[in-house]
């Protein structure tokens, strides 16, 4: 493992520059092209085949690329055109373990080499994969949407939190604010319910997708 600039743990490598990158950094301008393996790879052998090309089509690819290229989870560059063109190429019920780089025959999806689900790394080969529109098939099992992790986290934080205050604030009133309390609770509990239902969806939902986007 070695540090990426921005401090994040990663084992790749940026032949090129000869930086650490993480999922995140990988996808900035600067790497948008560069040969980038691990670093134990790196370390054994440096030497690399300059300049790059797209693993499906093999034109030398330009550094202005910008979207025009993804990266691949095996590190490979491809064009996002040629990736398209690539995964619709596979016979309709190809198994998402079966679309693979044309290259390496590495699985698209997940990015092998990148565990961190949330990087950029994903968000841009998810949209490339997108542009088929045979995401279902490639994506499978393998939870995709950040929306879909995220929403599962906040909904049981909203309902439980306010829960345990309640609990902690009626429990010591048996002592004798009961009435109190007792009048204090129910409401309290009926507005979180109210509040529970629409609220933390549409929430998720808004905020979720320019996420999405902007990655
Ligand atoms: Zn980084
Ligand atoms: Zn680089
Ligand atoms: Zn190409
Ligand atoms: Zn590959």
């Amino acid at each position: 493992m070695v540090v990426c600039k921005c401090r994040k743990a990663t084992k790749l490598y940026c032949f090129v520059h000869k930086v650490p990158v993480c999922g995140e950094c990988i996808c900035f301008p600067e790497h948008q092209i560069c040969v980038v393996r691990t670093y134990s790879e790196w370390v054994i052998d440096g030497e690399y085949d300059w300049p790059p090309k797209c693993c499906q089509c093999q034109a030398v690819l330009e550094e202005e690329s910008g979207s025009e290229t993804t990266r691949l989870g095996c590190l490979h560059v491809i064009h996002t055109s040629c990736l398209v063109s690539h995964i619709k190429s596979f016979p309709p019920h190809t198994a998402p373990a079966g679309y693979v780089c044309p290259l390496c025959s590495t699985t698209i999806w997940p990015p092998k080499n990148v565990k961190d689900s949330g990087s950029r790394l994903h968000s841009l080969l998810k949209e490339a994969i997108m542009l088929t529109g045979l995401e279902k098939n490639l994506f499978g099992n393998h939870p995709v949407s950040l929306a879909v992790a995220e929403s599962r986290g906040p909904p049981p934080a909203f309902a439980s939190d306010p829960i345990v205050n309640v609990n902690a604030s009626s429990s010591p009133s048996k002592d004798g604010i009961n009435i109190t309390e007792g009048y204090t609770a129910p409401s309290t509990v009926s507005e979180i319910m109210e509040i529970d239902g629409p609220s933390p969806a549409g929430n998720f939902i808004k905020s979720s997708s320019p996420v999405v986007r902007v990655l």
